[in-house]
């Protein structure tokens, strides 16, 4: 089977394994791990930030960012496809008590402009507005991909009208390694940025809060009353650490298997319509004689795992357990149907 259900389905490699087992570990609810904060240094210093908190997930790191980043009955300013709206069961009002303004953007993706129309006046019967969260890349927008120019405006008016600014950046590294910009020019522009080890970059589990000495010290209090303080947590830590000295890379190479699966879908008549490929996601929609379930159930027959995705569309993604040679295989199987 090759499944492209999603980057999070990949196994740790027995080089990762290893890596992990002989990981020199202690209590980090005490801050006496030395794995875990080895790892939290390393990442603030990626992105040119004071600290960094490792958690068990990406919902928890952003949950915990917009926590720190707003007061109950604020508003927080987001693209509608955007992963905190979609995918966080709710929690952005459950955790923080904040409501929401939606923006359609373009494939997930926000302009300074639609954020200026979104940011409330400010009357006392209001919501106040306070954060804006950018999603980089997009998942539900295809895995679109940002670039910092389109970043810089948003960040002069989140400045100018005191916003603050988080980047949900759980697949960043599938962006940069596009662009070419580099993680210490994003730090700049974001208060808060989210990062996970668990999707592209193939470990087993973790993510990390990145920001000020301050926001990072209130997460510590968050984390834990969400029950995310880990102990020997180590061992994942050194999966992480493992993941970012040797997969940051090669996720160039799922972008291309991406792009390459995106160029036959585009010739299929089974496909009404197919999201620009940007990175290591494909988003397509079926004819309306074809049902995503039968589509899918095909494709299972034929050897390869998918997601529907809504709205008749179908989801894959290239990660670090997919080969060139299972990618050209599925283009072979797509080709012949
Ligand atoms: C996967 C993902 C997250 C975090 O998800 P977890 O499964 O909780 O780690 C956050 N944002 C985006 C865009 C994601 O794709």
């Amino acid at each position: 089977m090759i499944n492209l259900i999603s980057d999070t389905v990949t196994k740790p490699t027995p080089e990762m394994l290893s890596y992990m087992m002989s990981a020199e570990v202690g209590d980090d609810v005490f801050r006496e791990d030395p794995s875990v904060n080895r790892l939290e240094e390393k990442v603030a210093t990626m992105f040119g930030k004071e600290a960094a908190i490792f958690c068990p997930s990406g919902t928890m790191t952003n949950q915990i960012a917009i926590k720190v980043n707003t007061q109950p009955i604020d508003d927080v300013i987001c693209d509608v496809d955007s992963h905190i709206y979609q995918s966080e069961t709710g929690g952005y009002a459950y955790n923080s008590g904040v409501g929401i303004s939606l923006i359609h953007g373009q494939n997930g993706k926000i302009t300074a402009s639609q954020v200026k129309d979104a940011i409330k006046p400010g009357h006392d019967w209001q919501p106040t507005s306070r954060l804006v969260v950018i999603e980089n890349t997009c998942n539900k927008g295809g895995g679109s991909i940002y670039h910092l120019d389109e970043i810089k405006p948003i960040y002069d008016l989140c400045e100018e009208k005191g916003l603050r600014l988080h980047l949900d950046g759980a697949r960043i590294f599938n962006a940069l390694v596009e662009t070419d910009e580099t993680t210490h020019d994003w730090g700049k522009y974001f208060n808060t940025i989210s990062v996970c080890m668990s999707k592209g970059l193939g470990a087993p589990v973790g993510s990390l809060l990145i920001g000020d000495l301050e926001t990072i010290r209130l997460a510590r209090r968050f984390r834990k009353v969400m029950g995310g303080g880990m102990r020997q947590a180590g061992y994942l830590a050194a999966a992480c650490d493992y993941a970012l000295g040797h997969h940051i890379d090669r996720l160039k190479d799922d972008n291309n298997r991406a792009k390459q699966i995106g160029e036959i879908l585009q010739t299929k008549s089974f496909v009404q319509s197919l999201k620009p490929v940007s990175s290591n996601i494909v988003i397509f929609q079926l004819i309306d004689d074809i049902r995503d379930a039968d589509f899918l159930t095909d494709l299972k027959f034929k050897g390869i795992l998918a997601a529907p995705f809504g709205g008749n569309t179908v989801r894959f993604v290239t990660h670090l357990d997919v080969t060139q040679d299972m990618c050209d295989q599925v283009c072979d199987i797509l080709e012949k149907m």
